[in-house]
């Protein structure tokens, strides 16, 4: 192991670097102005007025009114509010549908569910991870409460085709939601277009501190709070409000909506001359996901004959980081419950690993990780009894 190996941070997908102008938006808020945004006085009524800030730069990043933007503590929490709000609205509703790719955060709500007698229908996903249309539309039926479907997968990268995707929705009345995770930051979306009810957002995705999200909740859509006491967020979200994270994630957001498309193109280039400078060094590497439609970062490549926990520690000696599965599932001996969606064998999943690029990487980064892998994907074959 050598302790002077620089860092060399490729697990965008897990958690990103916190941007300096978003660490000093916040500074502030966590020394001079620490009132109580729902405080009379000025003092608290000026650290209201950041949060409506951040509110404006969110809703701008989305394409969608700032009174749709409600804070919350994660990824996690938004969509467990979201689902939550769906079974509450209408008790007689109790049917779910979702698919066998999400994030553990829908994927264990779900699972939950269903112990205490929900019913779920999970959809299942081709050898791109992409799901069949024709099997959404004909699972959606009159007692459906939601559709639960993540836009663009963690893992992979893969992209459902949303727009579709919330037109079968729409035409059969029910109420959508839209692990919006990974794309939101990424890519642009345009929440205002109609179709969807609720969608998740995470900060620490997009280069804000970890410990805040969105929840985008439709303006003509019913609602019901998971969070219960304070009038906070219009009484739809207990609990005071984490005011620098929020007023973080709106600098993080005003810097995602600038920069968008450049850095969509550029981290894409880089993406793609990594993967195509492995595929030219390393044989026997194959990208797993939707070559067509597939987030700009996301590389998940799987190395024939290879264990990618043994390839992972090697990185990580190098001072590389990246994941093998899912950060969630890493340590269990299960391989990816995503690429065992696509049809992949253990065998193939378990010789998968993600990287996951992002703004602050280089192609020095890229080119030095590339030598690594050939490297150590040399010293690990010969092992390999077949
Ligand atoms: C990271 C992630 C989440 C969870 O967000 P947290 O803020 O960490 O709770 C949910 N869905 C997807 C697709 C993610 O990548």
């Amino acid at each position: 192991m050598n302790p002077n190996a620089p860092l060399i941070y490729l697990d965008n997908n897990a958690t990103t670097q916190v941007d300096p102008a978003v660490v000093e938006e916040m500074l502030p808020y966590l020394t001079k102005f620490y009132g109580n945004p729902s405080s009379a006085y000025r003092f608290g009524k000026q650290v209201g007025d950041a949060l409506e800030l951040a509110r404006q730069r969110v809703s701008r990043l989305l394409d969608c009114e700032p009174s749709e933007v409600l804070f919350t503590s994660c990824g996690t929490e938004s969509t467990n509010t979201a689902i939550h709000a769906a079974l509450s609205i209408d008790r007689d509703r109790q049917h779910i549908v979702t698919t066998r790719v999400e994030h553990s955060a829908t994927l264990k709500t779900c699972e939950l569910l269903a112990k205490r007698g929900y019913e779920i229908t999970w959809l299942g996903v081709d050898s791109r991870g992409q799901i069949d249309l024709d099997e959404l539309e004909a699972a959606i039926r009159p007692d459906t409460a939601l559709v639960s479907i993540m836009w663009a997968n963690n893992e992979t990268g893969t992209m459902f085709p949303m727009d579709r995707i919330r037109e079968i929705i729409r035409a059969k009345g029910v109420l959508f939601h839209s692990d919006a995770v990974q794309v939101i930051g990424k890519l642009p979306v345009r929440l205002n277009d109609g179709g969807i009810h609720f969608a998740s957002l995470s900060g620490h995705k997009l280069h804000c501190p970890k410990g805040v999200g969105v929840l985008y909740v439709n303006r003509r859509s019913r609602f019901s709070a998971y969070m219960t006491g304070g009038g906070q967020e219009n009484s739809r979200r207990a609990g005071t409000e984490n005011v620098a994270s929020i007023v973080g994630l709106g600098k993080a957001c005003e810097l995602a909506a600038q920069n968008i498309e450049r850095e969509a193109v550029e981290v894409k280039a880089m993406r793609d001359q990594f993967e195509q400078s492995v595929g030219a060094q390393i044989v026997g590497v194959r990208v797993n996901g939707d070559a067509e439609s597939r987030l700009p970062n996301t590389s998940n490549l799987a190395f024939e004959g290879i264990d990618s926990e043994a390839l992972l520690m090697m990185l990580d000696d190098a001072g590389i980081c990246c994941s093998a599965g899912s950060a969630c599932t890493t340590g269990s001996l299960y391989p990816s419950h995503v690429l065992k969606a696509m049809g992949f064998t253990d065998c193939h999943a378990r010789s998968s690993l993600r990287f996951s690029f992002g703004r602050f990487n280089s192609e020095s980064e890229l080119e030095r990780t590339v030598a690594v892998l050939k490297q150590s994907v040399e010293k690990l074959r010969p092992l390999v009894v077949t």
